[in-house]
């Protein structure tokens, strides 16, 4: 049986660890933006830990575990986080290069669209995850404002902001008249399309589609005038709105696409909770038939995205041992749900030779430079992706 399995165990409801403040999930859910109670639930990971909380070793557990939904307004289409247990957000790695890379990318072709005019003023509504854009812009000639600003920027904010409806009210009372708010974020349309149910998780509130958001905009007499499509992260969108949108023809086109996605169609959105059970069952599946036939296995990447995957498919230190993981801060402590003990990527230089599952299947090429030991002692690395795919 999965550690985590889905939350409608009646098990689950009486587990010790879970918080007794948390709304009863019997309790009607109300939206987060135009707060009607109309709506479904289209993800359900169970009883799943914080993400970012990986314990210290002597902290046997059980972890706290809190109920991980995700339900869509019938109202105003937007998917957000069912309940939240208000767990801090803690960064333990730093920002990484791809991050400001897409920043300066962004600011450049703002600039040549003759939205960064000197002498100008921005505000920022940030993220716990850093990666501020205003200093970047302050140096390209903006000035800080106390009131009203011309440029708005929200880099991954709104995910943040648990009452949706008095966040999006804030950033447009800032909005100068002609001014442009951008949104940086990654569409509900991106995670439909690449199966990204992983993308859901406690303190992440609200998971806006292109169409949604334009509808939620106009109650500010907003709108979506570019949207800017960005490889980053499989899909990251950049959004301008301002008071007079006109949208050009590619960013009618990103909107229709993703209204043909299924951003707004409970039936399409519940295939995450299919792909969901699917990965979870394929991971399971081959751990197993690894112990089985005795070949040891230890994991790469500690990741918060791992901590959903790894607790919906009840894996735990019977099935991997261990997993490696360069962030000193992690090193010592243990995945949060599991007993599986985070080691410094050092370990896999000696001791036993294993194969390594790669749970950030982007680090490829860089672990495999910098550990060739694996290959060497006749270990494989092994993609997650891969593995869920079923190609491993
Ligand atoms: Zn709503």
């Amino acid at each position: 049986m999965p550690v985590c399995g889905l939350s409608r165990s009646a098990e689950a409801m009486v587990s010790p660890a879970v918080d007794p403040l948390m709304a009863d999930p019997a309790e009607p859910i109300r939206c987060r933006y135009c707060h009607g109670e109309s709506g479904e639930v289209v993800l359900d990971l169970g009883q799943q830990p914080g993400c970012e909380q990986f314990p210290r070793p002597d902290d046997d557990g059980p972890d706290p575990r809190y109920p991980l939904r995700m339900w869509c307004c019938t109202g105003c289409g937007l998917a957000q986080l069912a309940e939240d247990p208000g767990l801090p957000e803690t960064v333990l790695s730093v920002e990484p290069q791809a991050m400001r890379d897409q920043a300066e990318r962004v600011l450049d072709r703002l600039a040549a669209e003759g939205w960064l005019h000197p002498g100008a003023s921005a505000i920022e509504f940030g993220s716990p995850h850093g990666g501020s854009w205003l200093p970047r812009v302050l140096r390209r000639g903006l000035v800080a404002a106390d009131g009203r600003a011309d440029l708005v920027l929200d880099t991954y904010g709104m995910l943040h902001e648990p009452d949706q409806s008095e966040a999006m009210l804030r950033r447009a009372a800032r909005l100068a008249p002609g001014g442009l708010l951008v949104f940086q974020l990654f569409s509900l349309g991106s995670v439909l399309r690449l199966g990204q149910w992983d993308e859901l998780r406690h303190g992440h509130h609200g998971y806006w589609s292109l169409p949604a958001l334009d509808e939620a905009l106009a109650r500010y007499g907003l709108g979506v005038h570019r949207a800017w499509n960005y490889p980053l992260a499989g899909g990251t969108l950049v959004v301008l709105a301002n008071h007079n949108p006109k949208p050009d023809r590619e960013t009618r086109m990103t909107i229709e696409a993703e209204y043909s996605a299924g951003v707004l169609d409970f039936a399409t959105l519940r295939k995450l909770q299919e792909r969901a059970d699917a990965d979870a069952a394929r991971l399971r599946a081959w751990l197993t038939g690894r112990a089985r036939t005795r070949r040891r296995v230890i994991g790469y990447g500690a990741a918060s995205r791992a901590v959903p995957l790894l607790c919906h498919a009840g894996v735990d230190v019977s099935l991997l041992r261990a997993i490696a993981d360069a962030s000193p801060g992690k090193q010592g402590r243990r995945m949060p749900g599991t007993q599986i003990p985070v080691i410094p990527p050092e370990y896999l230089r000696s001791g036993q030779p294993a194969d390594v599952l790669l749970l950030l299947p982007q680090l490829l090429d860089e672990v495999r430079r910098s550990v060739p030991e694996v290959e060497d002692r006749g270990g494989r690395w092994i993609r997650v992706d891969d593995v869920l795919a079923g190609r491993a």
